[in-house]
């Protein structure tokens, strides 16, 4: 099976494993486990902010994020496809008790004058605008990105107007070899930044939330009301920074790939649409009205694992596991699809 569902489809590598059971372990809840402190460390100091905390996925560093940085009562604005609003089991509400105010963007990306009129004014019967969350790059969006010029204004904006700013980066990495921005310019504009180690990156599980000293102390507390407290985790954390150590550079080849195959598939007759390609996220629609779920079946009795994305739109992501030799399988094999 050549499987473009998700880049959360990673294995560890031999390499990864081995440096995994290599790890030094200690007890986490009591903040013991050297290795999960090193890896918390190292992507603190990677983004040029205070502190870091290792979770078990990026829905839960999300939800802790939005928790700490609101009451009940606020409301959360964001883009209404991003992870937060749409695959996060309305986590905002159930853990929060916020509101939220989707915004329609461009490919899961918003602008600073759009989230200015979207600033509830202070009166007893509106929720309080209170968070801004940016999702980079943006899944549902098809991979698209914000440069940190476009996230400038924003920024600007948040701090005038008190916001707090939390960056959904579950495939941050995937941006910033692209743009050649750096971490530490990154972490200079965000309030909270989460990370997933478990997608491109291909450890076999955690995300990290990255913020200020106060914020993450908070963050730990929150944590641990969730359930997220492990103890010998460092056997993940050394997957996290075997990951940070060797696994970067590989997305600049997920990237490059997802282009080549946007580019065969905007040729093909049975596609109508192929969504701008600019990470490892490919999306593109179907011709003739045909559904996503009767092409991923013929697809899948191909050998090819893809997500639907809606009716008539289907998903590939592009990962480390993947070869050059499968992607010129799937272009053969896509060829004679009408
Ligand atoms: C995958 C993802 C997450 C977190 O997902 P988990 O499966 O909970 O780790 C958050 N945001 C975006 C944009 C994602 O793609």
């Amino acid at each position: 099976m050549i499987n473009l569902i998700s880049d959360t489809v990673t294995k560890p590598s031999r390499e990864m494993l081995e440096y995994m059971m290599s790890a030094e372990l200690g007890d986490d809840v009591f903040g013991e486990d050297p290795t999960v402190n090193a890896l918390q460390e190292k992507v603190a100091k990677m983004f040029g902010m205070e502190d870091a905390l290792f979770c078990p996925s990026g829905t839960m560093t999300n939800q802790i994020a939005i928790k700490v940085h609101t009451r009940p009562l606020d409301e959360m604005i964001c883009d209404q496809w991003s992870h937060v609003y749409q695959y996060e089991v309305g986590g905002y509400a159930f853990h929060s008790g916020i509101a939220v105010n989707p915004l329609i963007g461009k490919y899961g990306k918003i602008t600073a004058s759009q989230i200015e009129e979207a600033i509830k004014p202070e009166e007893d019967w509106l929720p309080r605008t209170t968070l801004v969350v940016l999702e980079n790059s943006t899944n549902k969006g098809g991979g698209n990105y914000y440069t940190l010029d476009e996230i400038k204004p924003i920024q600007d904006l948040c701090d005038e107007r008190g916001l707090a700013l939390h960056l959904d980066g579950a495939r941050l990495m995937n941006v910033l070899v692209e743009t050649g921005e750096s971490t530490q310019d990154v972490g200079s504009y965000f309030d909270s930044i989460s990370l997933c180690l478990s997608k491109g990156l291909g450890t076999p599980g955690g995300s990290i939330l990255i913020g200020r000293k106060d914020f993450i102390k908070e963050a730990r507390r929150v944590r641990k009301v969730m359930g997220g407290g492990m103890r010998q985790t460092g056997i993940l954390a050394a997957a996290g920074i075997y990951a940070l150590d060797n696994n970067i550079p590989q997305l600049k080849v997920d990237n490059d790939r997802a282009k080549i195959l946007g580019q065969f598939l905007a040729k093909q007759s049975f596609v109508k649409e192929v969504l701008p390609v600019r990470t490892n996220i490919l999306i593109f629609e179907l011709a003739n009205g045909r559904t996503s779920s009767d092409f991923i079946t013929q697809l899948k009795s191909k050998g090819i694992n893809a997500a639907p994305f809606g009716a008539h739109s289907v998903r590939f992501v592009l990962h480390r596991d993947i070869t050059d030799g499968m992607i010129g399988e799937v272009m053969n094999l896509m060829k004679d699809e009408k």
